[in-house]
């Protein structure tokens, strides 16, 4: 069997030893492995790279520690607005949307966007007739909220600011996963709830094709961070092209986006990404990004801080 390749994130920050408690630096680690499980389990049999990053975010939704689906950040009304996309890089197919409030997992429904519409991007009250059209699963609002997402927006909600921070830790809790299949198919998947206090209908990289999520023949890509900073530099796809037309290493393109390009922006935050030949990178610019990937071995590996 060829190699297959998965990695996923759960967002980048300022996560340092001692800000986590140990029990829950074990729960968010045992929620990177439980979703790099779902994952796994889809390549190792023969799946498609697309149906192994759609699981693997899908356990990640639905555990609320992370800042998607389930446990999404309030805004500023207090009501969590979700962004998701995936895109396959064998077809080069891509479904996005943006600003949904009752969809249980966004992810989905961008892939129902990618594969029953003609479209690429649906946002707010249109997704979600579009979703009901097309069976995608809804919750009430309450679902998504929990007790930490609403103290963090109790004490935001009043001023001006947004905020990517949570709970004063600089963490950017977006989910997403990369993989590569049996047969040589790439793909990318990122789901989050975004910032904190964020009003306007204000939208982040996670569902810009090309900026928060990218695929291709070359590359598999998933961000997360400060959105403006990775929209603005065009981050994805700036990897795949620095890849495909300048001949650079995935290790080489991708620390070049986020070590120079985004660090002397002042943009804070991280990437995961796999290539054709299995090759991972998971660079980050801040003190810490959850993480998981498997070893030469196939184990699962988990990393909070930089030095895993
Ligand atoms: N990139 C996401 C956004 O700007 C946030 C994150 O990664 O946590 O919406």
């Amino acid at each position: 069997m060829k190699k297959t390749s998965l990695c996923i994130h759960g967002g980048a920050g300022v996560i340092t030893r001692g800000s986590l408690s140990p029990e829950l630096e074990k729960e968010y680690r045992r929620g990177l492995e439980d979703a790099m499980t779902c994952g796994l389990k889809i390549l190792s049999s023969g799946g498609n790279a697309i149906d192994a990053v759609e699981a693997a975010v899908v356990s990640l939704e639905d555990n609320p520690l992370f800042n998607a689906g389930k446990g999404s950040v309030l805004t500023h009304e207090g009501v969590c607005e979700m962004d998701a996309a995936l895109m396959d890089g064998s077809t080069g197919k891509a479904g996005s949307v943006a600003g949904v409030t009752t969809i249980k997992n966004p992810v989905r429904l961008a892939r129902l966007v990618m594969e029953r519409s003609a479209h690429v991007m649906l946002a707010g009250k249109g997704a979600e007739e579009f979703a009901r059209t097309n069976g995608a699963e809804e919750m009430p609002a309450d679902y998504f909220l929990t007790e930490l997402r609403k103290q963090q927006w109790e004490k935001m909600k009043n001023s001006d600011s947004v905020s990517l921070d949570h709970d004063g830790n600089k963490k950017f809790g977006t989910v997403g996963a990369v993989a590569l299949d049996t047969n040589g198919n790439l793909a990318a998947a990122t789901s989050t709830g975004g910032m904190t206090n964020k009003r306007w209908g204000r939208i982040g990289d996670s569902p810009v094709i090309g900026a928060g999520t990218f695929a291709d023949h070359v590359v598999a890509i998933s961000c997360t961070g400060h959105g403006e900073f990775f929209i603005r530099h065009v981050v994805a796809h700036e990897i795949s092209a620095l890849m495909r037309m300048r001949n650079m290493t995935l290790a080489d393109a991708a620390g070049l986006l986020v070590d120079t390009v985004l660090k002397n922006a002042g943009g804070e935050g991280g990437l995961i990404a796999v290539d054709h030949d299995g090759n991972i990178a998971l660079p980050f610019n801040t003190p810490g990004m959850y993480r998981a990937w498997t070893d030469a071995s196939g184990n699962i590996r988990t990393g909070v801080y930089r030095e895993s």
